[in-house]
């Protein structure tokens, strides 16, 4: 795929090559399956971004497990907004351990939210898997527990990660280029 590329008018440049995303997905799959291997977790997927590293995490992991999805809305445009849960999918077993697929932790609003969410409901053992982490953003007190890349306070494209809908497809992963 070409750099820079353009969405919307905006263009944005090459940050994550396809080799090194899968690369460290295998890293983290391996690591998951180290601690959850004989555990038969339960990957909650979170939608629409985390598809394609969800799907490759997945099948980096030996062992058992199940998998559902999530959408919770919480983002417009290149902003952020307050979540809110369109349906998700849960194990009856409460004592089965989620492991929480996301595309990215920005604020951490998402995640802390789900979490909360989570263990009102009575699930106590949650973990989080992220592809993207962004350190300098996240004002609420949550790291994920696997992380594929922390990265800059910049907007990212690419891998399931939309700008207005576009992108989502792109094997690459890119960030905006300020001009
Ligand atoms: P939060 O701020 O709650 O951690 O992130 C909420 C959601 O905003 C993420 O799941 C993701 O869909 C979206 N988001 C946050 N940062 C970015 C970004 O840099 N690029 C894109 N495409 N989406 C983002």
């Amino acid at each position: 795929m070409q750099s820079p590329i353009i969405l919307h008018d905006k263009e944005f440049k090459i940050l994550f090559k396809r080799d090194e995303i899968s690369r460290r997905i295998k890293e983290m799959g391996t690591e998951i399956t180290k601690i959850y291997g004989n555990k038969k977790p339960y990957f909650l997927i979170v939608l629409k971004g985390a598809a394609p590293f969800a799907m490759e995490l997945t099948q980096a992991f030996s062992g058992e497990c199940e998998w559902g999805f999530t959408k919770v809305k919480s983002y417009h445009g290149m902003e952020n907004g307050v979540p809110n849960i369109e349906f998700l999918e849960l194990p009856s077993d409460k004592n089965q351990p989620l492991i929480l697929v996301e595309d990215i932790v920005d604020t951490g609003n998402t995640a802390s939210f789900l979490m909360d969410y989570l263990k009102g409901l009575g699930f106590e053992n949650i973990k989080i898997a992220s592809l993207l982490f962004k350190p300098e953003k996240c004002v609420k007190n949550i790291a994920p527990d696997w992380i594929g890349f922390s990265i800059p306070p910049e907007f990212v494209v690419g891998f399931g990660l939309d700008f207005d809908n576009l992108g989502r497809n792109l094997p690459e992963i890119y960030v905006h280029s300020i001009k």
